[in-house]
């Protein structure tokens, strides 16, 4: 065999070969079960949406969750390391509209195709466990929850004002909206409509949503902080106004009961029932409420409703303050929402921004009734918005703080019954009814007798028809499926219609995690018992962007599956990391900038270690990663060193396999000690912190220092024991990295058995201490060189290694050496006249 093949590092022969092995060992990647006595770890990464391609921004996420994954397992812990298939969604009906392919076989095979990129990257997942989102087994189980829900009032329809998207044909949840276009179609606007829609009770859980944050210290701030003002919470006071005219009730919510004797108009949405009313016999009025609709609903659309420039109209009528019998104006406002707190406003002008312009622009009154706490603060202009005061011109309330005051007028509220204390959250029901037929349907059945019919467990699933006919016209296109429509009521027996709404994608990615614990069971969505040993999830890995829809959901499912005695934990991940986008020339890779990397050409290109490994080392894993080729091309020949390097000692490092080491001397102790140095660096980056591209840089090092003492190496003046532990440890610390190649080396140097098996190396502290240490020396605060002395030196010590140098010694010549300031380990000053 000629030596210039063997010294080649050729991935397109090491990598298959090594795919091929492993994919005859399922056991390899498998989880254990709890009875194996080790501590578990369940390390997961967001399931991807099968498009067909594996971007670069899956590379990366796979890639830190996999070198995750290969270290705990060689830290001895049982690890969960599974993968599955977001396959429910919209991209398979259009895919079908396009190229009359059924979405079913769309789907399954680009969930082959993609599967295949994945082996093909090395990616260490549990295939057993694959849960794909779109087949029966899994989708009935959505049902079944459905069902659960229905059962406990956490499931309702009711008509509402939705968001529609119309290039998706259907309704869209707020989560979806995103600065009031489609999350999918950024160019597309949302409309308003009203319809008849499902609804998750996810308000029933708010406040826990939003407690529950505190906890989760393993979590992004960033994400927790996104969470909690899209929760939204606020404490107010619920006060009712009464109509002059007709006794009615005018609910309004304030957070600032305190300043209610200021209240010099009532504000209500446009879309506020009273408005309704008002406007019934009005055409006049009619007409310019509709008017501030529209400027509502362009702002709503221009994703810009906080800026909304304030118009309203008086509508002639006027509501009295419970608290004085004060006669104040009925205003319609345009920044009033109809879906925030009551939908109505008391507007206190002078004491709150907002309504101060907008009293100035109609000419309402201003009425001060806070002033400072210190009289000596005189007084300030209004608006005057400090809660740091006392109430003025609050009739018997007057000099009482304004958190005292809000409390007894809270009281006073009750003890009338016209209000009470109240918390509202922006955060509203999930809308799940979707109006397409690539989804889970919902198992409801509508009788003109009993009405709304849930399907018995023991008819779940309700399968979707496979035989249909895709438009974007005319209401769900299971609508036109009379199989499916056409049904026997279970109760009585009468013919009935089925629900033809499917189930909102995000329900499928709400509980995914758990059923891979179990992913075959047919009788339950999965054995308690194995979610009592697996959750909550040690780490979980993905992209930021989905902090507020699938995080929240997925903590909302988590609750609701607690409440059903399914688990015992309260939420879904102790740990969450979002990796950082994957851009290329300053935007972030799309087909549409036309600057995407296929994974593809760079495993053919560098192989997929390389790949991999360069996405972990182009940038810290939470920043954005800006791709260079040159860049892969660099790791790769970096792994090309490392190949020839252990190639060629592999020989030494065989022979040297069980030999008792004598304590290290020379250059031995000199790579030892850089070795014991990367082992400890890189197992503290695994215990939390991550710099994985310093891991990689660390590993390049070492790699260096052993290769410039290849000369000692050749000659043999770096002992056997010292090879076989520089070579053997090498390969353990790339094993997270570089997969494929640490597997060939591992064998190449004569180690037994899957290196994945292989113990974690444990850095030695006394080895990997330095025994010298460089000190810096000044000479009247100026650096004029440094002296090398032993680690345990003392001050003494150090001050005679610093007046040896010569350097110093010109300095100082001819002068008095006057003081000498030594800081141990750090730093020699000596200050001469
Ligand atoms: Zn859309
Ligand atoms: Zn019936």
């Amino acid at each position: 065999m000629a030596e210039e093949k063997d010294l080649r590092y050729d991935p397109s022969a090491i990598e298959p070969k090594w795919q091929e092995r492993w994919a005859a060992d399922p056991a390899l990647y498998a989880a254990e079960p709890a009875a194996c006595g080790k501590p578990k770890y369940y390390v997961l990464e967001m399931l991807p949406y099968p498009s067909g391609q594996l971007h670069m921004g899956h590379v990366r996420n796979y890639s830190i969750g996999d070198a995750l994954a290969r270290h705990m397992w060689m830290r001895g812990y049982n690890v969960l390391h599974p993968m599955g298939w977001d396959a429910f969604g919209l991209p398979a009906e259009n895919a079908a509209l396009k190229n009359n392919t059924p979405p079913r076989e769309w789907t399954l095979s680009n969930i082959a195709a993609m599967k295949r990129q994945m082996q093909r990257l090395g990616l260490g997942y549990d295939w057993a466990t694959e849960v794909t989102t779109c087949l029966p087994d899994y989708y009935r189980w959505n049902q079944w929850f459905f069902l659960r829900m229905y059962e406990k009032g956490l499931a309702y329809r009711k008509k509402s004002k939705v968001n529609w998207c119309p290039d998706c044909a259907t309704v869209l949840a707020n989560e979806q909206v995103i600065d009031g276009r489609c999350w999918r179609h950024e160019d597309t606007i949302v409309e308003q409509r009203d319809l008849v829609q499902w609804f998750l009770r996810i308000t029933a859980y708010a406040e826990e949503l939003l407690d529950g944050l505190n906890k989760l210290d393993g979590w992004p701030e960033k994400v927790r902080t996104m969470q909690r003002n899209w929760i939204g919470r606020s404490e107010g006071t619920e006060v009712d106004f009464t109509v002059e005219s007709s006794g009615e009730k005018i609910r309004v919510f304030t957070t600032r009961v305190d300043t209610i004797f200021g209240a010099t108009s009532v504000q209500l949405a446009p879309q506020h029932s009273l408005v309704a009313v008002l406007i019934a016999n009005d055409p006049e009025l009619k007409a310019q409420v509709d008017e501030l609709i529209e400027q509502q609903k362009k702002a709503r659309e221009a994703g810009d409703l906080g800026a909304i420039e304030k118009h309203g109209v008086p509508t002639g009528k006027f509501a009295l303050n419970p608290y004085n019998g004060e006669r104040v104006p009925i205003w319609v406002a345009n920044y009033i929402l109809a879906d925030y707190g009551t939908g109505a406003i008391m507007s206190v002008p002078g004491h709150d921004e907002r309504d101060f312009e907008f009293a100035n622009k109609y000419g309402l009154a201003i009425r001060r009734v806070i002033a400072p706490s210190e009289a000596s603060a005189g007084e300030p202009p209004l608006p005057f918005t400090s809660e740091d005061g006392v109430l003025v011109n609050s009739g018997e309330y007057n000099g009482l703080g304004c958190a005292a005051a809000e409390k007894k007028l809270q009281e006073v509220a009750v003890r009338h019954g016209f209000g009470q204390a109240t918390v509202t959250f922006r955060l509203k029901d999930w809308g799940v009814s979707r109006q397409r037929y690539w989804g889970t349907p919902i198992p409801m059945i509508h009788c003109e007798r009993d009405g709304l019919v849930p399907v018995p467990d023991d008819q779940l699933p309700v399968l979707l028809p496979e035989q249909i006919e895709i438009t974007q016209q005319g209401g769900s296109p299971l609508g036109r499926v009379p199989e499916f429509v056409n049904v026997t009521c279970p109760k009585c027996g009468g013919p009935a219609r089925r629900e033809t709404d499917t189930m909102d994608t995000f329900v499928d990615s709400s509980w995914y995690f758990y059923r891979y614990i179990d992913a075959k069971n047919g009788k339950s969505p999965f054995d308690p018992a194995a979610a009592q040993y697996w959750f909550p999830i040690d780490q979980y890995i993905g992209g930021v962007e989905h902090a507020i829809l699938h995080l929240i959901y997925s903590r909302f499912w988590t609750k609701v599956m607690r409440d059903l005695g399914l688990i015992a934990n309260d939420e879904p991940a102790r740990r969450l990391f979002t990796q950082g986008m994957v851009i290329k020339d300053g935007a972030k890779m799309s087909k549409s900038k036309g600057n995407v990397v296929s994974p593809d050409d760079m495993v053919v290109r560098y192989g997929a270690d390389a790949t991999r490994m360069y996405a972990l080392f182009a940038a810290p894993p939470d920043r954005d990663l800006d791709w260079q080729e040159d860049g892969v091309a660099g790791v790769s020949r970096f792994l090309g060193r490392v190949w020839r390097l252990s190639t060629k000692y592999a020989p030494v490092a065989r022979s040297a396999r069980g030999q008792q080491a004598d304590p290290p001397t020379g250059m031995s102790l000199k790579l030892l000690r850089k070795l014991h140095q990367t082992i400890a660096k890189i197992t503290l980056d695994f215990e939390g912190r991550w710099h994985f591209n310093t891991c990689v840089a660390a590993i390049m090092e070492l790699v260096n220092e052993i290769q410039a003492a290849d000369a000692q190496l050749a000659a043999g003046e770096v002992s056997a024991p010292a090879v076989h532990e520089l070579l053997r440890t090498l390969v353990l610390l790339l094993a997270p990295f570089a997969p494929y190649l640490s597997a060939e080396l591992w064998e190449e140097i004569g180690e037994p058995g899957a290196i994945l098996r292989a113990p974690w190396p444990a850095s030695d502290p006394e080895l990997a201490r330095e025994d010298e240490l460089e000190i810096p020396v000044q000479v009247n605060g100026k650096l004029v060189t440094v002296v090398r002395v032993a680690v345990d030196a003392d001050s003494k010590a150090i001050e005679d290694a610093a007046l040896a140098e010569e350097k110093v010694r010109l300095r100082a010549a001819g002068k008095a050496v006057v003081k000498v300031i030594v800081v141990p380990g750090k730093l020699v000053n000596l200050v001469v006249k």
